[in-house]
């Protein structure tokens, strides 16, 4: 199958005029400009016209199963108090309205143009069901929340890779995710940290997002203290910072996904990058809860890897949208205009290849290159290939077509028309 467009961009190659991919079991087999890959090409023909093709979006951080708690939770400056008006709204729920949720993100992702997921699983039991349901190539990162466990941490890692490997394959992969160095414990991220290794999965926490969290580890006082201090031992507080928290237990490392990351101390951003962690930025989350600022110059000094997510809709307030969706194209937007020197191809990559890359998945995903994955999206576009990044930036609504591994999940590009009698020898 060849796709033939106005305008490819292939993010880690300058964005050309009159594009094709030639696909072959599901993976691209080469990209470039149609005159090139025709002479080496045959079978059936998809010209998509006026169109921008891209990889698909990589999604490096989301709630799935919160996305039906859009509009429920008014902004707050107080963090503490949000997570307490979050779990109040999850208590109601129940397997089928948890289900449901996550089913409607994934659409909405796929219907955004984006293809990769990495999804916090915080309900187990849809793993089973909702991975199965969705073409959406989903990393599934097992939720880990222990204030004072009654079984030993090392059990409940165990149990949670055992439930990983036993759910449903499906296209993406499986991780583990400990929700946050204040909501856990220093022997749970340290058995987790053990167990990714063993298992070569990729490991994400929420880490230094709140300036109440930073107080906590920093200097043992503030309102998540307070929370927290009758709830939790307190012994890893007072020791420095959260990002430290992680250093100790051994999770600073390259399979680390570090979430939100708003409050570096000292030589924090220099021990993400000497450690190879990535850092995800949700801005929209970021902007909700009026976090202080999000440290990009200081993390990309150090050559940390800089990835972007949706965070979930329980954190996005759009006071003219009551219907807020996940899109990865309202992220980067909200991205450009609260950071003007950040390059909209800085930005693109954001989106797309660094998220693959802190995946593990260089060169599968999130480009467009021979070997990687035929995952793509395309939207209507008639400028010429220097307006086409920009273009992406200022993308609103849905995309026209959705391709994973070769086959189309959502739309079908802006022209339904597959020519055989165009196919070329
Ligand atoms: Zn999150």
């Amino acid at each position: 199958m060849i796709l033939r467009a106005r305008t490819l961009v292939p993010v880690t190659a300058p964005p050309l005029e009159d594009g094709a991919v030639l696909i072959l079991d599901g993976r691209i087999v080469a990209a470039g400009r149609w005159a090139d890959v025709r002479p080496h090409a045959s079978g059936p023909v998809t010209d998509l016209g006026d169109s921008l093709l891209m990889p698909g979006f990589v999604n490096a951080h989301c709630h799935l199963d919160y996305t039906d708690l859009a509009g429920q939770l008014a902004p707050s400056r107080n963090f503490t108090e949000w997570l307490k008006s979050i779990h109040a709204a999850k208590s109601a729920w129940g397997f089928s309205e948890y289900a449901a949720s996550w089913l409607t993100g994934a659409r909405q992702l796929l219907e955004s143009g984006t293809t990769t997921v990495a999804n916090i699983e915080s309900v187990p039991e849809l793993l089973g069901v909702c991975r199965a349901a969705t073409p959406l190539r989903v990393w599934s990162f097992f939720e880990l929340t222990a204030l004072r466990p009654k079984v030993s941490p090392m059990h409940l890692v165990e149990a949670a890779a055992q439930l990983l490997q036993s759910s449903e394959p499906g296209r993406g992969g499986l991780g583990l995710s400990p929700h946050a160095p204040y909501s856990t414990t220093p022997d749970l991220l340290t058995a987790t940290g053990r167990a990714a290794i063993e298992h070569r999965w990729p490991v994400t926490v929420h880490v230094a997002e709140s300036e109440a969290e930073f107080e906590m580890f920093m200097y043992r006082r503030g309102p998540m203290y307070d929370w927290l201090s009758s709830q939790r031992p307190m012994d890893d507080c007072g020791l420095g910072s959260p990002v430290r928290a992680l250093e100790r237990s051994g999770l600073l490392n390259r399979s680390l996904l570090a979430v939100h990351v708003n409050r570096l101390w000292h030589d924090d951003a220099r021990l993400l990058g000497e450690r190879g962690a990535s850092v995800v930025h949700c801005p929209q989350s970021h902007a909700y809860f009026h976090h202080p600022r999000f440290p990009r110059p200081e993390l990309e000094a150090t050559g940390t890897l800089l990835c972007l997510g949706t965070d979930s809709l329980a954190s996005t307030h759009r006071p003219r949208d009551p219907r807020p969706r996940l899109s990865m194209f309202d992220e980067i937007r909200a991205l450009a205009q609260t950071d003007a020197l950040l390059e909209p191809q800085r930005i693109l990559e954001m989106a797309t290849v660094n998220g693959a890359r802190a995946l593990g998945q260089a060169g599968q995903l999130g480009e467009l290159v021979p070997g990687a994955w035929a995952d793509l999206t395309s939207f209507p576009f008639a400028g010429s290939p220097d307006a086409a990044v920009e273009a992406i930036l200022h993308h609103e609504g849905l995309v026209t077509g959705t391709m994973i591994g070769g086959e189309w999940v959502s739309g079908r590009g802006s022209i339904p028309d597959s020519s055989p009698a165009d196919a070329i020898s």
